[in-house]
């Protein structure tokens, strides 16, 4: 387990960096309007296949706070700010997070509603629950955690202190690999561990899985924080040191600060071979299969086949490299760098993985630097809200087939079932009109798009924890267990038949996504909820909300990385060489256009590493405002409070996307996060010519385009 406040967000794909934690703090939004009777039919007409008109509900809520605005603000200079002002002047970032937003919102929602799932387990008798229960219990069990002491951690570094040479080294290493990064569905490409591993389809033959390695190592968020000049980052390193010289005296190692030293100098030296984030999200890159004979050649220095037995890997002759200069140069650090530097490292590595599980010394300090410095938060999460996340982790899917049998009615999944089909229609009709696209290139498009396949709410297999050992009173033990359980489901996934039916989120997690190798786009019960999405509110909202969320994840299948993809999930050019130039040319525009934002003086935004993200917000929005249309089925929707339905769709997007950022947090996510940060995102509508034709907008406004600089890439 990684320590919360550095862990990868769970958000990935869609959401902000840093959204994985949960807080209590009222949320200064959702000012609930009666919307005027509408006659149901004239706002949103069923499909054929569906219920008759008159059998659809009313609309009671108008699902936007109106409240939340500023009026003085004109949405032509800023949506964002007309949308949201008056919110993101109040609203204070409560003191245990790093930022506050609607994503927040719901996160919280979906982490009271699993507390409270987590203590009616207690109740029940069935295995499951009883497992849900004792890992909860044990977690919160401070008392019994603080008179363990340092007991349930000492065999761990007792092993790493018997090291004795470069075998036993690389054993060790190989010991603390976890399957616990996926570059391409959830987008986690961090890890502490010195390596990351995803079991994942074949790049080029996604009929089998392969094992693929990925670069890690770091404690701190990117090799930038080891190595730029800035100061704000020397700071951060003198800090660093210190907090790993407080974690080891913790721990009761003698030269706590000699220890300290050595293993910043080597995660400095770490971090010099490592690969940018631009660089690792090259899909182009970083398809590279190497055999088990590939690495003693290739990357000399570890002892391959001593970490992949120590692994679980010792069988596997295939397998794929994301970064291979930075295997290769990692892998020469192990044989050229002092044995001892490398025992004290894997020692601050075990002390730091364990510290949530531990005393409450070690979640302090953890804290003190993770959370204060790194994040700039001021306050540790209360442990029921940390207790909460890991058993919602550790019994994953067991938790989360509770949270939607309470969560999610059947009405909520046909309603979004009916949202995704009209926008997966409006992406069809686009691929159909697009000028610039030849028929060739059009017909592969189509042939991919019609073979997507939706998950909404939850899988529809659950996965099996029999083989997960959880003890009432061993919170460590649980943790240890339980990222070994996830391993090993993984790493069970070699060998067998590919399971294009996956889901790569929890349904109580607030997230959605993309997994370009089965061709699908995944919709977890958490995020489908009010604000974001309400079966009984305006359609109008919905589609800005929820339906821009489905939109962008239907465009991440042709945005500039999921567009390599073909439509069995295999990496290949299905392009012709002029279409491939004009959609290249066409993300070349948009990099210059979010790379022209600025959130601070020294920093702006990094369009090529956002580009993905920002191809899935501008095409997304188009495409969940023509499945709006098409839901009105020709007919025009009703004003409501002022606002027409058009309006109130952009609105409802740009709402969604309200979020206050802690600056050490933003600047983080700026350098490191794929995703443009909130305020930002609602500048898609920029590019969408209803938006202007909605709200007005004139030239000398401040988000103006004329039409031909508008892009459209899809
Ligand atoms: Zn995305």
């Amino acid at each position: 387990m990684t320590p919360p406040a550095r862990r990868a967000p769970l958000a990935a794909r869609l959401v902000l960096a840093a959204c994985g934690c949960a807080g209590a703090a009222a949320c200064g939004s959702s000012t609930v309007k009666e919307a005027a009777p509408a006659a149901p039919a004239a706002v949103d007409a069923p499909p054929p296949a569906q219920a008759p008109a008159a059998a659809r509900p009313t609309y009671g809520s108008f699902g936007f706070d109106t409240d939340g605005m500023d009026r003085k603000v004109a949405p032509g200079d800023s949506l964002y700010r007309y949308a949201s002002g008056t919110w993101h002047e109040k609203v204070e970032i409560p003191a245990d997070r790093s930022t506050y937003g609607m994503f927040t919102k719901l996160a919280e929602d979906a982490s009271k509603h699993t507390r409270e799932i987590i203590e009616q387990a207690g109740s029940r008798s069935d295995p499951d629950a009883r497992k849900i229960a004792d890992a909860y219990s044990a977690f919160m069990d401070e008392a019994a955690i603080e008179a363990k002491g340092l007991a349930p951690l000492q065999p761990e570094l007792d092993r790493i202190a018997a090291i004795a040479g470069r075998r036993e080294l690389s054993a060790a290493l190989g010991a603390t690999l976890r399957a616990d990064v996926d570059p391409l569905n959830t987008g986690n490409v961090t890890t502490d561990r010195l390596f990351g591993l995803w079991v994942a389809e074949d790049l080029n033959e996604p009929s089998r899985y392969l094992p693929y390695l990925l670069q890690g190592g770091l404690s701190l968020p990117d090799r930038d924080y080891y190595l730029s000049g800035d100061k704000r980052f020397a700071e951060i390193r003198k800090q660093y040191q210190e907090h790993i010289a407080a974690m080891l005296g913790l721990a009761k190692m003698a030269g706590a600060e000699a220890r300290a030293r050595r293993v910043f100098e080597l995660e400095r030296k770490i971090a010099r071979v490592h690969w940018t984030p631009v660089q690792t999200r090259d899909i182009t890159r970083t398809n590279n299969p190497w055999s088990t004979d590939a690495f003693g050649k290739k990357a000399p220095g570890m002892d391959w086949k001593a970490y992949f037995e120590a692994a679980g890997l010792g069988q596997q002759r295939d397998f794929m490299v994301w970064q291979p200069s930075a295997l290769t140069g990692i892998s020469k650090l192990v044989a050229s760098q002092p044995l001892q530097a490398w025992k004290d490292y894997l020692a601050f590595h075990a002390i730091s993985r364990a510290a949530p599980f531990l005393s409450r010394a070690l979640v302090e300090q953890s804290f003190a630097f993770y959370g204060k410095t790194l994040a700039g938060i001021q306050q540790v999460r209360d442990r029921w809200k940390r207790a909460v996340e890991f058993v919602g982790e550790a019994m994953g899917e067991a938790v989360g087939k509770l949270y939607v049998a309470k969560h999610f009615p059947p009405r909520a999944k046909a309603e979004a079932d009916r949202m995704v089909r009209h926008i997966v229609d409006a992406m069809g009709k686009r691929i159909d009109t697009l000028a610039w696209m030849s028929p060739a290139t059009r017909a592969r498009a189509k042939e991919k798009l019609g073979t997507l396949q939706v998950g909404i709410g939850h899988p529809d297999r659950w996965r099996d924890y029999s083989a997960l050992e959880i003890a009432r009173d061993d919170a460590y033990g649980n943790a240890e267990r339980a990222t070994h359980f996830e391993h090993q489901r993984n790493l069970d996934k070699l060998g067998r038949p590919v399971d294009r039916s996956e889901w790569y989120l929890l349904p109580h997690v607030v997230n959605a996504l993309n997994a370009p190798q089965q061709n699908s786009i995944i919709f977890p019960a958490a995020i489908l909820q009010p604000p974001f999405f309400d079966a009984s509110a305006d359609p109008a909202v919905n589609y800005g909300g929820i339906g821009t969320v489905i939109g962008h994840e239907i465009v991440h299948s042709f945005d500039d990385v999921g567009a390599q993809f073909d439509s069995r999930g295999k990496l290949e050019n299905w392009w012709t060489a002029e279409d491939a130039a004009k959609f290249k040319a066409a993300g070349k525009v948009l990099v210059e256009q979010y790379s022209a934002y600025k959130p601070f003086p020294d920093l702006a935004i990094n369009g090529q590493l956002t580009l993905g993200e920002n191809i899935a917000d501008v095409a997304g929005v188009a495409i969940a405002y023509d499945g709006y249309r098409l839901s009105l089925g020709g007919k025009q929707a009703e004003v409501l409070d002022g606002f027409t339905g058009d309006q109130r769709f952009f609105l409802g997007f740009a709402q969604i996307w309200r979020q206050k950022y802690r600056e050490k947090t933003l600047r983080t996510i700026i350098l490191t996060d794929g995703h443009t940060p909130s305020e930002y995102r609602a500048t898609a509508v920029r590019n969408q010519d209803a938006w202007y034709e909605a709200f007005d907008v004139k030239p000398g406004q401040a988000l103006y385009l004329a039409p031909k600089a508008r892009v459209r890439v899809w």
